[in-house]
């Protein structure tokens, strides 16, 4: 499979109450949200080391090297003391690969209750289906006509999507011609361990490209609170990932000050 370069996620955000955002899908509409975070490396260390009754404040060189055997020999319950909260807009399609990680909490919008808000994902860059691998895509697909049918197919669903709700149609039937195109809201509780979990699998070049970006997102968000862990990981995991690991560092430290 050709090697597909993982591009820094461009958004970047802090307000009051969010700590930082990004829209991995750069659509202006995608978002990725780090709400809350606990814990720390110092954590990791302190669930090793209470083996032996020891507690560390700081984080040296030796423990550093402890963090990096652990990830090396899958001693993975010291990563568990945390917790990051993440709030995401995306794609139906991304929302249904992503809460198949079943480890995590997961709260969403119901369009039972709302009316969907209509925003849509629209690729802005278009892939063939690969004839060889049945799950990757490859190239680009330019057909001008069929991309007019999608946006069409969206807007009769749009209009028909209304026109039933206008008649009195219940919300949690009308929704049911929604493109997976469609975005969604939840929020994504999740703790180091499993996190990592999901950016092995996620960031894979075999995962579709939306929820790669999505999961690019999550570290660059994530990295500076486990700075040296996922560093860890990533020396660990990151080879197999088929990253581009120039621009993947280059995006983390564009967007993650
Ligand atoms: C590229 C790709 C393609 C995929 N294609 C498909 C597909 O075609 N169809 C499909 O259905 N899924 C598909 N999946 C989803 C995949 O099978 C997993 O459900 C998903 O990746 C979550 O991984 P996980 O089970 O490790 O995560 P979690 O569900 O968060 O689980 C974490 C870990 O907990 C343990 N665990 C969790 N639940 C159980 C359990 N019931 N029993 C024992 N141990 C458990 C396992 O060790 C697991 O690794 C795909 C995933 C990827 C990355």
């Amino acid at each position: 499979m050709q090697k597909e370069k993982i591009v820094p996620a461009q958004k970047l955000v802090k307000t009051n109450n969010v700590e930082q955002s990004i829209d991995p899908l750069r659509d202006g509409i995608s978002s990725l949200e780090l709400v809350r975070v606990s814990g720390s490396d110092v954590d990791v260390v302190n669930a090793a080391r209470v083996s032996y009754g020891k507690r560390i404040d700081k984080v040296d060189e030796r423990d550093e090297k402890l963090i990096g055997f652990l990830m090396k020999h899958k001693h993975t319950s010291p990563f568990e003391h945390n917790q990051f909260s993440f709030r995401i807009k995306a794609p139906l399609f991304v929302a249904r690969q992503w809460m198949r990680h079943r480890m995590n909490s997961y709260n969403e919008i119901s369009y039972r209750y709302v009316k969907a808000p209509l925003e849509f994902y629209v690729p802005p860059k278009w892939r063939n289906q690969d004839v060889k691998n049945k799950q990757a895509s490859v190239g680009s697909f330019d057909n001008d006509k069929f991309k007019q049918q999608y946006q069409q197919a969206i807007d009769n669903a749009v209009k028909t999507y209304e026109a039933l709700l206008d008649q009195g149609l219940c919300r949690e039937l009308a929704r049911g011609l929604l493109p997976m195109c469609t975005y969604t809201q939840f929020i994504f509780t999740c703790n180091l361990h499993s996190l990592m979990n999901f950016l092995r699998l996620r960031l894979h070049a075999g995962a579709q490209y939306e929820i790669r970006m999505f999961a690019q997102a999550l570290f660059v968000l994530a990295k500076p609170h486990f700075p040296i862990s996922l560093g860890q990981w990533q020396k660990v995991f990151g080879d197999n990932l088929e990253l581009d690991q120039d621009l993947f560092t280059e995006g983390f430290n564009k967007t993650a000050q």
